[in-house]
């Protein structure tokens, strides 16, 4: 089979299945139209861009100045809400307004400025892989940041914004540490010898920057491929059930999910 004919996935995809199959459907399959588009959303690609100014910056030995970030932040955010708007996709701001997530970003930059350790040696940031991981299935994705820890080491880190620190259960068994960790190992041929960090910038009352390891194994690796072929029979079954909870609130397909729901 060449590449040209292997079905794809990425984490992006498998974890929206996981956290509700009609989502993934609607999004994926269906190419639904977003009804509305979450400032968080907007607020963390922001935040990214200006973090991967900084890192980019540091790998050629002159970091740029929190100045620098916040105006990179500042535009990209600013840039992203008047997308939204004028493509008919509304900013939900949620419960704070628009100065006031300029301010969290504000705070969270410089928390992140004050955190970040300097001596870290970036072999690449935002790093494309397009791998066949797994027999039959190639799995596509972005590294935020790779780090080159010496002896033959390197360390994966993803960097995250969020409302609350990572309990237990996403650090021992969200996916995206073993696929990225598994395509670390293809792209630089660091056999067993690669690391995986969360960088977490929390959007709370302080802002906080931290750094959260996460360590896989072989029966992590195992699962997912079982994880994989179990995701592709539910869609070649049709299986995509509403997965009501939480992130009903804010879903982008909430309108759409709603009206499906009252047809059937
Ligand atoms: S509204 Fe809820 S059930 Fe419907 S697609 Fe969104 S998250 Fe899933």
């Amino acid at each position: 089979m060449s590449n040209a004919t292997i079905p794809r996935t990425s984490y992006s995809r498998l974890s929206t299945w996981l956290r509700c199959p009609r989502k993934y459907r609607l999004r994926y399959l269906d190419e639904a139209p977003e009804e509305c588009t979450s400032a968080a959303m907007l607020f963390g690609v922001a935040i990214h861009e200006a973090c991967e100014l900084f890192l980019a910056g540091l790998k050629d030995q002159s970091p740029s100045s929190l100045d620098a970030m916040l105006a990179a932040f500042g535009r990209a955010f600013m840039d992203g809400a008047e997308l939204a708007e004028s493509t008919g996709t509304p900013v939900d701001w949620g419960t704070a307004s628009r100065d006031e997530w300029l301010e969290k970003g504000a705070g969270l930059l410089a928390a992140f400025q004050a955190g970040v350790d300097r001596g870290i040696r970036v072999l690449g940031t935002e790093v494309p892989f397009s791998l066949e991981l797994v027999p039959g299935r190639i799995v596509d994705g972005v590294m935020d940041l790779v780090l080159d820890e010496g002896n033959g080491r390197v360390r994966v880190v993803d960097l995250k914004t969020a409302a609350s620190t990572y309990g237990p259960d996403r650090l021992d068994y969200d996916l995206q540490p073993t696929i990225y960790m598994a395509a670390a190992r293809r792209l630089y041929g660091q056999d067993g010898q690669v690391d995986f960090e969360y960088w977490l910038l929390l959007k709370t009352r302080t802002p906080q920057f931290r750094v959260l390891p996460v360590v896989r194994d072989s029966r992590d690796f195992a699962e997912l491929i079982e994880t994989m072929a179990e995701v592709d029979q539910a869609c070649l079954r049709g299986v995509f059930p509403r997965l009501r909870g939480f992130a009903c609130k804010g879903c982008e397909y909430a309108r759409r999910c709603a009206g499906q729901e009252a047809r059937t």
